[in-house]
């Protein structure tokens, strides 16, 4: 049987085995995926002591994104540029690869699944961490006019910015925000959800046909999907089908097999109440 596990500290929440369970029984394989809490001092030596026990593949979550593009022997075009892994994997010759999945999981769930339309739009990104990162080049492949990034520390988002040089980005704090009109899409890549909080992003930010997407989920719906709704808008998302769609690309990677995801969103958003 293969072995794959996900690495983060804490991981007891993680859902990742149950996903990739799914998409198993899916695809007609038996493999055995769990989870290792590996604190950041000790997180090379489990990941090195995982492969070399014969794992297969492994999903890095926080705060190992950043640690897991250090490690890896080989990093994917699209790790490269995020600097972040969240996808690791052992090529034929026993090196360690990584890749990071989330930018397509997000875009694949956004345009595929809700029918987003991202060409042509204007998307505003609020955050710079190691997930916003991961996402960035995917929505720029997507074709917006223009992708703005705001952060609570504007030179992380002026980095991320400055790292593409392109005309479509515009990159700073949320005060950029002052008297820009409604954004088509909003994205809120922050982990503000996470304590409850939302970004400052201001209500004229938002119009009825804004579509807002919280990179987190929560039962219930996230903070900012709550402060999205009560501010008129009518398409209010959470991070799930991301997160199924992330997972789908890493067992893709893995097993050379893209597993149908439907199902699984539905359990999942099921589980969680619609966000
Ligand atoms: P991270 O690297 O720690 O970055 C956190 C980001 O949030 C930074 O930009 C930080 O700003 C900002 N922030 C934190 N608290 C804030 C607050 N109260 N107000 C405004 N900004 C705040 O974390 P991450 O890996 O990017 O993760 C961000 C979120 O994405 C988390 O909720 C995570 O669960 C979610 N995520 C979801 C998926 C999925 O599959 N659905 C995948 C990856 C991540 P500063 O730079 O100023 O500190």
């Amino acid at each position: 049987m293969d072995h794959y596990a996900v690495f983060g500290h804490p991981v007891a929440h993680s859902r990742s085995p149950w996903i990739h369970a799914r998409f198993a029984a899916a695809t007609g394989v038996s493999l055995c995926y769990r989870r290792i809490d590996a604190a950041p001092e000790c997180f090379e030596t489990a990941v090195r002591a995982f492969f070399a026990g014969g794992g297969h593949g492994a999903n890095v979550t926080l705060p190992h994104k950043h640690a897991a593009c250090a490690l890896a022997d080989v990093v994917l075009p699209r790790a490269h540029t995020a600097g972040a892994v969240n996808t690791l994997m052992v090529l034929p010759d026993g090196r360690i690869a990584g890749d990071n999945t989330d930018g397509t999981g997000l875009v694949v769930d956004l345009v595929d699944n809700h029918h987003v339309a991202l060409a042509g739009s204007r998307v505003l990104l609020a955050g710079a961490g190691g997930a916003a990162a991961g996402v960035l080049d995917a929505l720029l492949d997507a074709r917006p006019a223009s992708l703005c990034i705001v952060n609570r520390t504007p030179e992380r988002a002026r980095a991320l910015g400055a790292a593409r040089d392109d005309a479509r980005i515009d990159a700073g704090g949320f005060e950029l925000l002052a008297r820009a009109p409604a954004f088509d899409v909003v994205i809120n890549a922050t982990a503000a959800s996470l304590d409850g909080d939302t970004p400052p992003i201001p209500a004229h930010c938002i119009a009825a046909h804004s579509v807002c997407y919280d990179l987190a989920y929560a039962v219930g719906g996230t903070a900012f999907n709550a402060w999205a709704r009560a501010h008129g808008a009518v398409r209010v998302l959470q991070g799930t089908g991301m997160l199924v769609e992330q997972a789908a690309e890493s067992f893709r990677l893995w097993r050379g097999v893209r597993p149908p995801t439907a199902e699984v969103r539905t359990r999942l958003d099921r589980l969680l109440g619609a966000g």
